[in-house]
């Protein structure tokens, strides 16, 4: 966003240049909004967070790798991070903390969860000695076949995290995309597969774990249901949101922090974002029926929020149209303009608030199984 800093030679400028400059800039403004509209990591950030209930909640999984982009943050822009929460007096929680205080209605008015998946060695070795440093704490989620292997971290280390209060959550035992089995045989071998990881974790570590995070944040309706059945209290999701009182607890929205969103702006804004409060989503499944283009339909509570500035986003690009009911303005139909090619792709809608100062953010996952990663 185009930054306007007053300084000495600002001050000497002659009315003319200044009135030119004025000109120069509103031209080259409307210039931007109408050939580069506003991308979703560009929306202003809001001045201060304010409301219980809500956990910023960010999703991490290497750390100082360059060589794994997609998912890699580097170990400067995570310790700025970490930095900025401090320098701003925010609480960090891990999930299992964080719910139970949304739950007793007692959450600190700026609280983040720092979540990590996959329990790559890189967190222990680099991202770990950082925590310690701020002392706070996280979540990570393992997937108990691969520990011990490559580059993710043994049974001693995941202990030692443990004994300094990192939570440990369960992230299924082989890590599969289980969407892809057949619809016969899909449920018995998550069930079996979650099950496993819990005995496994219980073996090792002594502990058994209340969270569940879905690998590639990939659910389904029946699958959230057996996540529930094997005694899980939550799950976490990758679609990106705030968490709130009101958000399905077993797909929990968190904030990607890997490749190009591991930046201290986008951390910055995503910790001061606030969850957009939507109902009647229809359809309620994540996976991709024979429309394509989907269409999403929902309600937003506008108690808050400026429906005239609601924008509509397509994997963060505005290909999208967003129409709000003739009878009922709070209810919204969206739909991208082209069918969606990935395997997963999100629907946002983000809407600022009456007087501008904070911004909402509400995410829909689609996820098409005949497509591969
Ligand atoms: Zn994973």
């Amino acid at each position: 966003m185009f930054c306007f800093d007053s300084n000495e030679e600002v001050l000497i400028m002659s009315k003319q240049s200044i009135l030119f400059l004025t000109f120069s800039v509103v031209f080259l403004l409307a210039i931007k909004i109408l050939v580069f509209p506003l991308s979703i990591e560009e929306a202003p950030i809001s001045i201060e967070k304010e409301g219980k209930g809500e956990i910023n909640c960010f999703v991490y999984h290497r750390f100082g790798e360059e060589n794994y982009p997609s998912t890699n943050i580097s170990l400067e822009t995570f310790e700025r991070q970490l930095q900025w929460l401090q320098e701003n007096h925010f609480t960090v929680l891990t999930l299992g903390e964080a719910l139970k205080l949304i739950d007793a209605d007692n959450l600190p008015q700026k609280s983040v969860v720092l979540t990590v998946d996959d329990g790559y060695r890189s967190f222990i070795l680099r991202a770990f000695p950082l925590l310690q440093k701020y002392n706070y704490k996280a979540t990570v989620f393992v997937n108990t076949a691969t520990v011990g292997g490559g580059s993710y971290m043994n049974w001693k280390e995941l202990k030692q995290l443990v004994d300094a209060g990192i939570e440990i959550g369960n992230h299924s035992h082989s890590h599969a995309y289980f969407l892809n089995y057949s619809k016969e045989e899909k449920l018995k071998i998550f069930k079996e597969d979650v099950a496993k990881a819990q005995k496994t974790i219980r073996e090792n570590l002594g502990i058994s774990p209340e969270l569940f995070a879905y690998p590639y944040g990939e659910y389904s309706l029946d699958l959230k249901k057996a996540v529930q059945e094997l005694g899980f209290k939550a799950a976490a999701a990758q679609n990106s949101g705030v968490i709130s009182s009101y958000s399905d607890r077993f797909a929990l929205p968190r904030f990607p922090m890997g490749s190009s969103f591991a930046s201290l702006e986008g951390f910055r804004s995503k910790a001061k974002m606030k969850a957009l409060e939507v109902k009647n989503v229809v359809p309620e499944s994540s996976v991709l029926s024979s429309d394509n283009p989907p269409i999403l339909k929902l309600e937003i509570n506008d108690s808050q929020i400026n429906l005239n500035q609601i924008q509509c986003f397509v994997q963060g690009s505005k290909n999208c149209r967003l129409i709000a009911d003739s009878r009922n303005p709070n209810q919204f139909t969206m739909k991208a303009e082209a069918p969606l090619n990935n395997r997963r792709t999100l629907y946002t809608i983000t809407a600022p608030s009456l007087d501008g100062r904070k911004w909402f953010w509400y995410s829909h996952l689609w996820i098409n199984p005949q497509v591969s990663e």
